[in-house]
């Protein structure tokens, strides 16, 4: 008999929240990480993440309810506070697709939201200055979820509802065994060979490594990229800390190019943080030194002096941070196409840990169901195999 039902590769985001919903289903789950929970060199620390309705796409736009839900169900189980609703502003010109798009899903879908005018936003949300054609998105339901906090207790959930957490240990390989699997470990104790009934893949920007190993990189039109991103904090002035307080200032995105979005102060005393989504290439995330790079932080510098009302232009901290994409951008969440014992999730960008949760809960449903796809969580979206027909030269730009 296996010594676990599932293993669980990767304590990120999405990996402790598979972690969380498999235990609490009952199953025997070891979580396998090959840092320390909570460790800067993948996709998931910091304090901050934006949670919000507003997606082009009505798949991502009709799961956010129940993402809100199943962060709701987790703060009442552990006690801990995560989400901060503060509201949410995307910026553009109301022609733009991008912004548009939005506007029509989200009245589509019955959702709480206004489109602002200058004038408007000028004495809501004095905070920014942007062009007069364009216009301002609100909704008043988004916020802010503490990505740090959401990983630990998703973390301890698991252990608490009887899963193993062993951090340290690095997965080197997972094969197919008969119905199950064996995973080959190098950990604390040294070298482990674990056998399963399943295994949930959540590596993040490492998954690239599993999925050429499983033969899966080849179903994509090319491999997963791994992105350098990074976040820079900046001191707000004295007389404006009221008007950048989480009270009266919600987490806002700059839809056209250059993309950045922030927060109010939320993280640190007197500062608010910032993102500049850089595009650039791929980068090994073993070897990639994570620095911040001067360029994209005098960039940022630049923006904030045009756009933002009472912040110093100063860059006084920053982190960087990284992004995993699929070919077109979407999450793929599915399992093997010959062994639905080996499961996986990846390519979440910059827009997954809103969405962490409920992924977790998503991947417990497949688990629960091999080589089938009866989750109300499901969207067709997902699928590994929606590259089978698209050009080899197929080219998608960032989705926010
Ligand atoms: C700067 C920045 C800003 C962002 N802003 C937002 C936002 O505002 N809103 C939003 O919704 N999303 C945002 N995101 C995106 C979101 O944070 C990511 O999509 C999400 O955190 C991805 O989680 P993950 O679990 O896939 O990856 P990770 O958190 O990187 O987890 C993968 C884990 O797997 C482990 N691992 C890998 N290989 C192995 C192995 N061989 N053995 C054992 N363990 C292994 C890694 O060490 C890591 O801990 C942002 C991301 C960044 C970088």
């Amino acid at each position: 008999m296996p010594n676990y039902d599932i293993i669980v590769i990767g304590a990120g985001g999405v990996g402790s929240a598979a972690a969380y919903h498999l235990a609490k289903d009952g199953r025997r789950v070891l979580l396998l990480e090959q840092f320390r929970v909570g460790h800067k060199r993948g996709s998931s620390h910091g304090a901050s993440r934006i949670i919000r309705y507003s997606h082009v796409e009505h798949e991502y736009a009709s799961l956010a309810p129940d993402a809100f839900a199943l962060w709701r169900t987790l703060e009442g189980e552990s006690g801990a506070h995560l989400v901060l609703e503060t509201g949410s502003l995307d910026f553009g010109p109301a022609d733009l697709p991008a912004l548009r798009g939005r506007v029509a899903t989200m009245a589509e879908l019955g959702y709480n939201a206004e489109v602002l005018d200058q004038a408007a936003l000028a004495q809501r949300f004095p905070q920014f200055r942007f062009p007069a054609d364009w216009v301002g998105f609100y909704q008043p339901n988004a916020g802010i979820v503490n990505a740090d906090r959401a990983v630990a207790t998703m973390a301890a959930q698991a252990v608490r509802h009887g899963a193993v957490l062993q951090e340290e240990s690095q997965v080197r390989s997972v094969s197919v065994h008969g119905d199950g699997v064996v995973v080959e470990v190098d950990g604390p104790q040294g070298s482990q060979t674990i056998h399963a009934a399943q295994a949930v893949i959540t590596a993040g920007p490492w998954a690239g490594r599993f999925f050429d190993q499983l033969g899966l990189t080849q179903q994509l039109t090319r491999p997963l990229k791994v992105t350098h991103q990074q976040v820079i904090f900046f001191d707000v002035a004295t007389h404006a800390l009221e008007m950048w307080s989480a009270e009266r200032c919600p987490v806002y995105i700059c839809l056209p190019m250059p993309h950045f979005y922030g927060f109010p102060i939320a993280e640190a005393p007197g500062r608010i943080k910032i993102g500049l989504e850089l595009d650039g290439g791929g980068i090994d995330p073993d070897t990639h030194p994570r620095e911040l790079l001067d360029s994209a932080v005098d960039e940022l510098c630049g923006l904030v002096e045009k756009h933002m009302v009472g912040i110093i232009p100063k860059a006084v901290d920053g982190t960087a941070c990284l992004y995993t994409h699929s070919p077109d951008e979407d999450f793929i969440i599915d399992h093997h196409p010959e062994h639905p014992q080996i499961l996986f999730a990846g390519g979440f960008s910059g827009r997954g840990f809103k969405f962490t949760v409920l992924t977790g809960r998503l991947l417990a449903d497949l688990a629960a169901a091999p080589g089938r796809y009866t989750s109300p969580l499901w969207r067709d979206l997902f699928r590994l195999g929606r590259f089978e027909n698209a050009a080899p030269d197929y080219v998608s730009t960032l989705k926010l």
